[in-house]
């Protein structure tokens, strides 16, 4: 049951996207642009804890493909 984190920069279309902390993302934000979300047992409860600080987020193509919607 891992931690996840949001990038508190957007992508280029606005979307803020969810990592899970375990070293799994091959394109994981900079240390310093990752908020923590804490322990959720699935992506979608991650994704809805992102969505409360930022209104567009979304899971991250490579390490949250379950959530990843666009
Ligand atoms: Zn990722």
């Amino acid at each position: 049951m891992p931690n996840y984190y949001v990038n508190q920069n957007p992508q280029p279309d606005g979307y803020h996207e969810v990592h899970v902390d375990d070293n799994s993302c091959l394109h994981p934000p900079l240390y310093v642009n990752r908020v923590p979300l804490g322990w959720h047992s699935n992506c979608q409860s991650a994704v809805a804890a992102a969505k409360q600080r930022y209104i567009l987020s979304d899971g991250c193509a490579y390490c949250v493909p379950n959530c990843h919607t666009r």
